[in-house]
């Protein structure tokens, strides 16, 4: 186990669950502190636990990050907790795939304030944090979706709202270079996390996922892990000359498609 992120702080929306949780825990394991920021205080208790149980290295931030000020009160809990913030993993976000024809206004605010809104403001409460370390990272988990479209999973809102996530990387990575904060974002494929039991019973999370597996070239769906290696080595400093990209983890969907 390296240690590339010791002494630094980290904040991780959506890190109660999936690729958060993960995310925070190996960038925990690699000596680094996490703020977790989510909406259910239950579930970040219990993920706190389990990234580190001596309470040490992890505090938990319950709230929506559609709401601006949680971005605020995130950055401010690892600036009193742990010294300010190096990287922030802009993680959050839904999914549940709705056909065009069948969206509402309400599940179209919800998918872009929740994805587009959300990340927009935890960056730039995050970017300000950072220009007073000297420079940071920011890592935003955008979508495979973002980029194409699949029969299957229609999934237009979600689409546009991630779209926004892989154009902010772009724009931002640009403006905050100066600043010497770099900005980049992976795009993922279908990976096994909780987010399909949120609109799935749990028989058909495990009929429907394994149908996934062939849609990818390497053959299988993603794992958080798969997915957070990418995440990490875009937040560390051995990617220091990385800035506005977005990153393909996709099991080889983009090249196939
Ligand atoms: P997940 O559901 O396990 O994690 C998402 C987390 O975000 C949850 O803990 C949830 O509580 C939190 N969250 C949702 N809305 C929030 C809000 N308004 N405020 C605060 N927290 C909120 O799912 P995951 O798959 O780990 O998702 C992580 C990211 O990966 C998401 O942005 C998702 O769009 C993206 N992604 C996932 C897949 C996949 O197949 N799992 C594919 C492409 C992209």
């Amino acid at each position: 186990m390296t240690n590339r992120f010791q002494d630094k702080v980290a904040i991780v929306t959506g890190g109660g669950s999936g690729i958060g949780l993960e995310a925070a825990t190996q960038f925990v394991g690699e000596g680094g502190s996490v703020v977790i920021v989510g909406r259910d205080a239950d579930k970040l208790a219990a993920a706190a636990e389990a990234i580190d149980p001596s309470g040490e290295k992890v505090a938990v931030l319950s709230g929506d990050v559609s709401q601006i000020e949680t971005a605020d009160r995130a950055v401010a809990l690892a600036t009193e907790r742990f010294g300010g913030v190096d990287v922030l993993f802009n993680n959050a976000g839904i999914f549940r795939p709705t056909p065009f024809l069948e969206h509402t206004e309400a599940d179209f605010d919800r998918n872009l304030s929740t994805i587009l809104k959300g990340k927009f403001f935890m960056a730039q409460a995050a970017a300000r944090a950072m220009q007073n370390r000297g420079g940071g990272a920011i890592v935003q988990t955008g979508s495979m979706w973002a980029e194409r479209a699949v029969a299957a999973t229609p999934s237009s809102a979600y689409s546009a709202a991630n779209a926004g996530v892989h154009a902010m990387v772009r724009n931002l990575a640009v403006e905050l270079a100066a600043s010497k904060i770099r900005v980049n974002a992976v795009a993922p494929a279908v990976v096994e996390t909780p987010v399909y039991g949120t609109f799935m019973s749990a028989e058909q999370v495990k009929e429907v996922l394994p149908t996934f597996n062939d849609f990818h070239p390497l053959g299988r769906n993603g794992q958080p892990r798969d997915v957070v290696g990418a995440l990490l080595f875009l937040a560390s400093d051995d990617a220091p000359w990385i800035t506005g990209a977005v990153l393909p983890v996709d099991g080889g969907v983009m090249a196939s498609r």
